[in-house]
Order: structure tokens, then C-alpha cells, then sequence
């Protein structure tokens, strides 16, 4: 059996200082090029980069094989908001980018992006929060309409706050609060799906490492429009006969999925995956010793799902580390990215 050696402290690593770059959905340049610049640094023979014009990076490796080319993708984007309105009062109403759970982001720090690029930071909060003023608080409802953003400059009406840049349409980046315990807990917002993209960045490390070639000639795509539904959908170099997707794997009630093994997910709300894919990954991990979980993520989509449902004509499948809170304060275990790297770059090596 081959060699292969896992990286992981690079890995989490690179994690790590993605979460912490903003990529809101509209808003990728920053963790694209960070993305980039860190394939770049691998310096593998024969590894050719690109950005699509929708913004995604596209990195091509050539494999031993160009028969049945492959892809692999998982995304950079995030949940986050935007600015809808300048109030009265000064303070931000604000629209959501991808599926915000709202009381998941109350108190939560914010900074503003202004169109010239101008940085505000301010707080989420429900209106009129404070307990002491406010006995309703306790039981209001948290939604778009009644929470706000109070930034951390002096403005008491719609016209000062409009004199610090900030317009309608500016991007706000929601605080990630990235923490790594000595336990190997990642705990961070936005794991979905920068810990898949770790996974990419570790399985080309660890091929780079072993000398090795892929299988057969594969794209990556970073995606850059997930949660929205439209990432993976084009910007593909090639007609693929296989396409794996790296999301994460969702925890809670009646689910299979954990935060230390990899999650194989056989079906989602867009219907199961194929099932070579789902066989052929789940003798990849029985072959080499690698624990994994299968599972149905009933209120979730993926963009293999929006590869098929462009037209794509691949056999399309998915895995990905197990993510506890999905959507909200996320948290997963560095044994979770450990596997799910694995079988991605068993997956890369398998004819
Ligand atoms: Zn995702």
C-alpha cells in the first residue's frame, strides 16, 4: 500500500488563517487569493492555477491518466450580510447573505466594508436591547426586521452615519471567533466550508510530499457562490467523468455524522448521490483503515447538487468533516480534518 503522510498541523493551519479572512457570498477576493497563494507556495510540478471570471479558483494537476477526468470542489464562501438600510437612528437594518440563523449572530461582532474600502466595526444587537429599558427583550422575536448593527462611531442619525462611507449594498463581515483548544477542537463560524478547502489544500500537500501524481487529471474548484446555491455549477476546464464535492458534515438529532471521523453523505436534499461514488469512497476508507460515517443531510444542498442540476452529466459524490451547530457558532474536531484529508488524497491516488 502506498505511503501517504498526512500534514495535519499544516493543515489546521491553513485553516486557521482562512477562517479568519471575511468571504461572505459576493465578497471572495481576499480568501480566493489567500487560496491561491498558498497552492502557489506548494510548488507542485505541473499544478496550473487560475481564477474563473464568477471569481472561483481553478487549480488543474495532471494526473497519470486523461480518460476519465475528475473534479473536486469545495467552497470559500460563507453566510454574512449586507447593509439594506441606514436608519434613522443611525444604526444599520441589514439583509442576509446565505441561510443566517438570527439568534445565532445576536451580539455578535461585525465590521463594515464602505464601497471605498473603509473598515467600521460595530455589534449585532436586537433594537432597544438593553434589559433594563426593554422587559420585552427577553422573548422578542430575533429576524432581519428587529435586529440591527450599532457601530463604534459616533452617529445618531441616517446623514452622520452616511458620512462614514457606508451606504446601502456594503458588505458586512460577521466575527468568526476562531479557537483551536489543546483538545484539537476547532471551534469557529464558517468551518462550513473552509474546513473542505483545508482538506484540498492537505490531500496536495500530502501527494506533493510522497512524490505522487493523481490518478487521473483533476480539476479543484474553490468555489466561490455555494451558499446560494450557484458555486460549482460552471467554470470547469474539462468534461468531468467524476466529481467530488467536500462539505461539511451536518450533527444533531437522528444524524450518523460526528466531529472525528469523515462523513460520507449518501443522499441530501437534492436526492442521493451516485452510487459508484458513494461505494467507491466508502471502500476507500475501509481499505485504508480510515473511519468515516454515512448519512442523509435532509435540509441541505451541495454544489454537486448545482454541478447536476447545470447540466452536468458526472458521477457526482460527497464527503466532508463533521460540523457540530452548522450555520452557527461551528465546531469540529482536527480528527475529522485528518480523514476526510486522507480519503480525498486516496480518492486523488485511486485508478
Ligand atoms: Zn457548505
Amino acid at each position: 500500500m502506498t505511503e501517504l503522510n498526512i500534514n495535519l498541523q499544516a493543515t489546521v493551519d491553513f485553516l486557521v488563517e482562512l477562517l479568519k479572512i471575511p468571504s461572505p457570498t459576493g465578497y471572495h477576493i481576499e480568501a480566493i487569493e489567500y487560496v491561491r497563494k498558498a497552492f502557489e507556495a506548494l510548488a507542485i510540478p505541473g499544478l496550473d492555477l487560475k481564477i474563473t471570471t464568477k471569481g472561483a479558483l481553478l487549480a488543474t494537476l495532471k494526473g497519470q491518466a486523461n480518460d476519465a477526468r475528475r473534479g473536486v470542489t469545495a467552497h470559500v464562501d460563507t453566510l454574512g450580510l449586507m447593509v439594506r438600510e441606514v436608519k434613522s437612528n443611525g444604526r444599520l437594518k441589514t439583509n442576509p447573505l446565505g441561510g443566517i440563523v438570527w439568534p445565532t449572530v445576536e451580539m455578535e461582532g461585525v465590521t463594515v466594508r464602505t464601497a471605498d474600502n473603509k473598515r467600521i466595526r460595530g455589534t449585532i444587537l436586537t433594537g432597544n436591547p438593553s434589559s433594563h429599558v426593554n422587559r420585552n427583550i427577553f422573548t422578542a422575536e430575533r429576524t432581519a426586521d428587529n435586529m440591527e448593527i450599532r457601530l463604534d462611531a459616533k452617529t445618531k442619525d441616517a446623514d452622520e452615519t452616511r458620512a462614514l462611507g457606508i451606504e446601502v449594498g456594503d458588505f458586512i463581515f460577521v466575527d468568526p471567533r476562531v479557537e483551536v483548544s489543546d483538545t484539537g477542537f476547532i471551534r469557529s463560524r464558517f468551518l462550513d466550508d473552509k474546513a473542505a478547502v483545508a482538506a484540498i489544500y492537505g490531500a496536495l500537500l500530502a501527494l506533493k510530499d510522497a512524490g505522487l501524481q493523481p490518478a487521473q487529471d483533476t480539476a479543484f474548484l474553490i468555489a466561490n457562490y455555494e451558499e446560494v446555491g450557484h458555486g460549482g455549477s460552471s467554470g470547469w476546464p474539462f468534461e468531468l467523468a467524476e466529481l467530488l464535492a467536500i462539505d461539511m458534515g451536518a450533527i444533531g438529532e437522528s444524524q450518523n455524522s460526528d466531529e472525528f471521523s469523515v462523513s460520507i453523505c449518501v443522499k441530501d436534499g437534492g436526492g442521493p448521490y451516485h452510487f459508484d461514488m458513494t461505494n467507491k469512497l466508502r471502500r476507500l476508507s475501509q481499505a485504508h483503515g480510515i473511519p468515516y460515517k454515512t448519512d442523509i443531510y435532509i435540509f441541505y444542498a451541495s454544489d454537486g447538487t448545482a454541478y447536476w442540476r447545470a447540466g452536468g452529466d458526472a458521477k457526482v459524490g460527497l464527503i466532508g468533516p463533521g460540523v457540530d451547530a452548522s450555520h452557527s457558532y461551528e465546531r469540529t474536531h482536527q480528527d475529522s480534518v485528518l480523514h476526510t484529508t486522507h480519503l480525498l488524497a486516496r480518492y486523488l491516488l485511486e485508478s
